[in-house]
């Protein structure tokens, strides 16, 4: 194994920091996560969620620390002195997807072909393999009759789940998920979260941030709470949510239980029905 790597981490993240301007956002964080585990993170607003994503694949330069990615460290060479070069870089991205808040789709390609643009120009996999396997994608994530259609006649929860199965396409390691369902109307919030539980069951490897409580509760392997820059709390689901143990993420949920979750479990029952068969082994 190479350095750094435990046995079964699809990630793992040793004493990453990350300052802006002197100001610290990211202090000394060590996580692991494990094949099929899906990690949700959640916290206050500027807790360093959403840097924490970035630095995992690069998007952020950390200060210090180490990720590795099936025991591979991302971002420097092996020895540890010699930053990657951008297309080494580039490789390992390939095997984390990205799920952003906003996903800018290709605005002049239609659906199947925004799913197919990497695989077929970046990995150079097989047009009519890339395309099969797009469909079933496609068909996973309820838009099988959207294959032609163009970006701008979808709504913002059938462009998110596109964003979804084109990071499939890629056929990651790793998903990474940044607050997928915070820019959506409340109303498409439950079709998006549909399909990640459905992935989190598949057994995708995923961390996601968000503040969808209840999406958290029932999908997690295991809640990661952090606040001003640290993993104040790990828990299983149940735990954290029945009994934090530390007193910030008692006051943390408290504030969400006085204003109450707009986005209950019952709202995975009305997503897009998914075909559990589609896309399997993909
Ligand atoms: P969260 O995702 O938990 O809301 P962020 O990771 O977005 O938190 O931000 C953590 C802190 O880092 C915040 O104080 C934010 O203002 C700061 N920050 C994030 N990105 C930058 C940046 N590119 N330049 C300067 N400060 C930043």
């Amino acid at each position: 194994m190479a350095d750094g790597g435990s046995a079964h981490a699809v990630l793992r993240i040793q004493g990453l920091r990350k300052a802006y301007a002197g100001h610290a956002v990211l202090h000394d964080i060590d996580l692991s996560v494990a094949e099929r585990e899906t990690v949700c993170i959640i916290g206050p607003s500027g807790a360093g969620k959403s840097t924490l994503l970035r630095c995992i694949n690069w998007l952020e330069v950390p200060d210090g620390g180490a990720v590795f990615l099936s025991g591979t460290r991302i971002g420097v060479r092996p020895g540890g002195a010699v930053a990657m070069s951008d297309a080494e870089l580039a490789r390992m991205r390939t095997q984390i997807g990205f799920v952003f808040q906003h996903f800018a789709l290709w605005p002049h390609l239609n659906v199947i072909d925004n799913v197919m643009a990497a695989p077929v120009h970046v990995q150079r996999r097989p047009r009519g393999e890339v395309r099969r396997e797009a469909e079933a994608l496609l068909a996973k994530v309820g838009l099988s009759d959207k294959q032609g259609a163009m970006p701008a006649r979808l709504s913002g929860g059938q462009k998110q789940r596109v964003g979804i199965a084109r990071a499939l396409a890629m056929r990651p390691a790793l998903l990474l998920f940044d607050e997928p369902t915070s820019a959506l109307d409340p109303e498409l919030v439950g079709e998006v979260l549909a399909v990640m539980q459905d992935l989190a069951r598949d057994g995708m490897t995923m961390v996601v941030v968000t503040h969808e409580m209840a999406f958290a509760r029932a999908a997690a392997s295991r809640i990661v709470f952090m606040d001003q820059g640290r993993i104040v709390e790990t828990a299983a689901p149940e735990a954290f949510f029945t009994a934090p143990r530390s007193d910030r993420a008692r006051q943390f949920l408290q504030r969400y239980a006085s204003s109450p979750d707009p986005h209950p479990p019952v709202a995975f029952a009305t997503g897009p029905s998914l075909s559990r068969d589609a896309g399997k082994g993909l």
